[in-house]
């Protein structure tokens, strides 16, 4: 994944016709804290946080506990913070933090320590003004409330715009949780209207009908309600079906903890593993983890539009391929931009000392979210590039340019 972020930079880099050291600015991180947490059970775990970048404003981003996290990852993840922080016009920079562990193994007190130790850590670095974490894979308000409650102790600052992704009664936003899901479903809207086929009845997959897949899929008939909703995944497998299903059917019957492979209507048929990738439909959202799609099965893909809803789903040789190919990728740094924009929306609250409510907040994403891709829509057909390297040209732009605006430092 790391690959591929810089892999993309350094493309755009050169249609931009930027410098050795300007690239070199974009590709290196400002500071990587790499430390072990213990727990009382006695054992250990690699914690991270990557401060990529804060040219825009203070480093912003999520805090990810999953046992494939590593160095290499929370890079890539913070290098598209950054990237994607500045595609919408946010005045922030991009982090991101991670500790390798699987949290579904924990008791409900190892969670809490491990959130808690992870904040105490890493106080002295974070804050307002300095770096904003957040929530990302298998993290949520919970971790994130107990981070704030051990950062408040071990710093003081009570303002709660340390952290967003707070519950609602420590400071959270009204919104947020829904916020990805909801800024992908006005992604995908904004992209097939301007390609004029909003109205066509398109056919639709969610691999990874999880957090943010879940809200995507139950939010996006308002949006688009010609579209026919076929096959979602979870861990599990998937399930499909060619008279498509009501979203809000499958978000109930997974509530109830059941599997969606077995998914028990009379039309639906079972997929096994990761074989939704495959599936024969127009639109399909990758809403689960990093490089699903590679060069081991890109080939199968049939999908004409990706939503990339996951961070990096698509690596650099299947981004190549598919796009060579006609498939149009929406691409992370602006389809999964909702979370980070109500992020922006909750510090912001925090720090005026202001609770909006949900109408403000979710128009204020639409309007963030509609600029973005009209934006990077138009940059790509003026400049022939695909929609990612769209996204990461005009975000390198604002970036160099707040940089030569930004006063000398002296040695
Ligand atoms: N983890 C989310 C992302 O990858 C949100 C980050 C944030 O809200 O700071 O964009």
């Amino acid at each position: 994944m790391l690959q591929t972020a810089q892999e993309l930079i350094k493309t755009v880099s050169k249609q931009l016709n930027l410098s050795d050291e300007d690239t070199e600015f974009l590709l290196s991180a400002n500071a990587e804290h790499v430390f072990e947490i213990e727990l009382s059970d006695g054992t250990k775990h690699q914690a991270f946080r990557v401060q990529h970048n804060n040219t825009l404003g203070p480093y912003k981003g999520g805090i990810r506990f999953h046992p494939d996290v590593n160095l290499d990852e929370v890079k890539a993840l913070a290098t598209l913070m950054t990237l994607k922080t500045a595609a919408v016009g946010l005045p922030l920079g991009g982090g991101k933090g991670g500790i390798s562990i699987n949290p579904k193994e924990l008791s409900p007190e190892l969670l809490e320590e491990l959130s808690r130790k992870y904040a105490a850590h890493l106080s002295p670095h974070i804050g307002p003004d300095k770096d904003v974490p957040a929530p990302d894979v298998n993290t949520n308000a919970a971790v994130i409330d107990w981070m704030v409650d051990e950062y408040e102790k071990v710093t003081g600052d009570t303002s709660k715009a340390s952290f967003t992704g707070k519950s609602l009664g420590k400071g959270g936003s009204e919104g947020r949780e829904a916020a990805t899901g909801l800024g992908g479903t006005f992604a995908l809207r904004e992209i097939l209207k301007h390609l004029g086929e909003e109205k066509k009845e398109l056919t639709v997959a969610i691999q990874g009908f999880g957090n943010v897949g879940l809200f995507f899929g139950t939010l996006l008939p308002k949006q688009l309600p010609k579209l026919l909703f076929t096959a979602a995944s979870d861990s599990s497998g998937g399930v499909s079906s060619a008279f498509g299903f009501e979203p809000k059917e499958l978000a109930t019957y997974k509530s109830t903890g059941k599997r969606l492979v077995d998914f028990p209507e009379d039309d639906s048929v079972p997929l096994p593993g990761d074989s939704i990738l495959q599936e024969e439909v127009d639109i399909l959202v990758l809403a689960a983890l990093g490089d699903v799609i590679t060069e081991e099965n890109m080939k199968s893909v049939k999908a004409k539009i990706i939503l990339e809803l996951a961070n990096g789903p698509v690596n650099e040789k299947a981004y190549d391929y598919l796009t060579e190919r006609g498939v149009i990728i929406i691409p992370d740094v602006l389809a999964n931009a909702g979370g980070v924009v109500v992020s922006y929306l909750e510090w912001f609250q925090n720090r005026a000392q202001e609770h909006w409510a949900e109408e403000r907040v979710n128009a204020e994403l639409e309007r963030y979210m509609v600029e973005a891709i009209s934006k990077a829509y138009d940059y790509s057909v003026k400049h022939e590039v695909s929609l990612k390297e769209a996204a990461f040209a005009l975000a390198i732009k604002r970036i160099l340019e707040a940089r030569r605006e930004q006063p000398e430092t002296s040695a």
